[in-house]
Parts: C-alpha cells; sequence; structure tokens
C-alpha cells in the first residue's frame, strides 16, 4: 500500500501539514467528505471525514491529548489506504472495502485538539498572548513534551460529564501541562464540539485513540452493554493488546459515551513506550490498529 499513499505520514502532523493532507485526499477520492464541526480555542477548524454508507454508525477519533498526535498518523494512514482500496478494488486482509462502505459510516475526527499537537509539533504559537500563556502553564519550559491539554492548560479528555465531579476533587485545580479538567464539565470548545457531534450522530460505536500501553479499556461503572466483552476480545485477538474493563477514571469521551448510550465505546492505548512516542513506531502501531479497524465489519 505504500507506494500508493498520497498523505505526508513521515513525521508527526502539524496542523498545517494535516490540513493540507486532508484538502489532497478529498481532491483525490470522491467517497471522502469533510466537515467542519467545531473551533478549537485558537479558532482552528476541527475536521470530521465522513465515509461509507452504512446502517452502522461507528466513530474514530484521536488526538483528544497533545502528545499523543501520532493516533493522528494512525487514523490518517488508514483514511488513505482505505480510499485507495475503494479506488481499485483491492482487498485489505482479504477484506472487501465496498462491503466495508456499504455496512459501515465511518465518523472520523483525526485530531480533536489541534492547538495542542501544534505547540508539540509545530512550536510556540506566533499570537503572543497564546504564547505568553503556554509559557505561564508550563512554568516557562520551552519543553512541551508532556503537554496533553489543549491551548489553554484543560485535559480534554477530563471535560465529559461522567462523575467529573471526582475527577475535579483529585486533579490540578488550574490550568495545566496534564489533567486539569477545567473549572467545569465541556467548558472546551474541542471537547463540546466532539460532544454534539456524538449527540447530533448518536454513534452505534466509538472508539477514541490515545498512547501509550496496548491497552483497550471497554467498560465503564457496569453500564456498557454486555456486547461491549465481545468486541474488546475480538480487538484483542487481532492486535495483541489487552483488554481492560475498569481502571480508576472519569470524565473521559468513553465513559461518557457509555454511561449516556450504554453502547459499546472503547479508549485504545496504542503502541509501547514513552510519550511523545516516535514516528518510527508508526509501522507497527499501524499494523495493530488496522485489525481493530476492520474488525469493526464482523464484530
Ligand atoms: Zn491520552
Amino acid at each position: 500500500m505504500r507506494h500508493n499513499r498520497i498523505i505526508h505520514d513521515e513525521r508527526l502532523y502539524t496542523f498545517r501539514q494535516f490540513e493540507e493532507d486532508l484538502f489532497t485526499l478529498q481532491a483525490t477520492y470522491p467517497q471522502f467528505a469533510l466537515n467542519t464541526i467545531g473551533h478549537s480555542i485558537m479558532g482552528r477548524p476541527i475536521y470530521e471525514v465522513v465515509i461509507g454508507n452504512g446502517d452502522q454508525h461507528i466513530h474514530i477519533n484521536g488526538s483528544f491529548h497533545a502528545h499523543e498526535s501520532i493516533t493522528t498518523n494512525v487514523i490518517m494512514r488508514f483514511i488513505n489506504d482505505y480510499l485507495h482500496a475503494l479506488s481499485t478494488n483491492e482487498p485489505i486482509r482479504g477484506h472487501n472495502m465496498h462491503h466495508y462502505f456499504n455496512e459501515i459510516t465511518l465518523s472520523i475526527v483525526p485530531m480533536v485538539n489541534p492547538d495542542g499537537v501544534d505547540l508539540l509539533n509545530n512550536g510556540l504559537p506566533e499570537n503572543e498572548r497564546f504564547r505568553e500563556l503556554v509559557l505561564d502553564i508550563n512554568n516557562q519550559s520551552t519543553n512541551f513534551d508532556q503537554w496533553k491539554a489543549n491551548i489553554r492548560g484543560v485535559d480534554l479528555n477530563n471535560q465529559f460529564p461522567a462523575n467529573w465531579e471526582l475527577e475535579q476533587q483529585r486533579k490540578p485545580k488550574q490550568p495545566s501541562p496534564r489533567d486539569f479538567p477545567g473549572y467545569g464539565p465541556l467548558t472546551e470548545p474541542e471537547a463540546l464540539a466532539i460532544y454534539d457531534l456524538t449527540l447530533i450522530k448518536g454513534f452505534d460505536r466509538v472508539l477514541a485513540l490515545h498512547t501509550q500501553g496496548e491497552i483497550i479499556f471497554w467498560g465503564y461503572e457496569g453500564l456498557e452493554p454486555p456486547i461491549s466483552r465481545d468486541i474488546a476480545q475480538e480487538y484483542s485477538r487481532v492486535s495483541g493488546y489487552r483488554p481492560i474493563q475498569y481502571v480508576d477514571s472519569h470524565a473521559g469521551y468513553k465513559d461518557w459515551f457509555i454511561q449516556d448510550f450504554r453502547r459499546p465505546g472503547f479508549t485504545l492505548e496504542l503502541g509501547q513506550g514513552v510519550n511523545p512516542l516516535p514516528i518510527t513506531d508508526l509501522d507497527e502501531m499501524y499494523e495493530e490498529t488496522l485489525g481493530i479497524f476492520l474488525a469493526n465489519i464482523y464484530v
């Protein structure tokens, strides 16, 4: 597949390169629809890619966390390979992708946190106000390797109304490179964009991509449906990742989705190592995740 890729996934994405690749895919493939579901604090579009025409509505997102932006590379590579397979009628690992297209409508938000990702992969914002803000939050250090938050220091995956108060009590009380859940749920436009999209489209299943640990989290407070266990087991079989039902964590996207919809929701922790994982991990990580993406057609 490699020689057919038109995206630039040899390095971690700046926002500009990400946007350019989206526009190239849009200009190349008729099956690719691009929506804007909101804007980040700094005004960058939050893009949703929609591919497919099926009754099963599945949502995939990446880069909730800034220093986990390799998840955007994984997703963009899948989009490129999937579209290429449709145009050439080539199967992927024996799967007919036209069948996949007709069974599943994929909603994909490859980069939930564009400002945070760009801070890591492109550097300090040119806008003076935001440059001062992030340096203040980061104790004047210009090393942002541990930065998970959006540009104003809110952890977007601690923003959802699923026992948010529990996270508030034990997490930082002010803007921080990581873990600050905000002064209330859904105060940040990036989290709100995903929340609204999910309410409007009422997905059958959601997958949130993070790094690292090679883990599939699949439960929340006993509210997940029984089928979640079977799906997690199949994801595990094809990826080698370990399924884990519960973890002491709240206010995440998949927590809220399971709680409010009682449908299968998953947090996938891709790869192994110390965040931010290097781009050299992409090939292996992609092969593992590809199995999970494809499994959605039969489990
Ligand atoms: Zn994460």
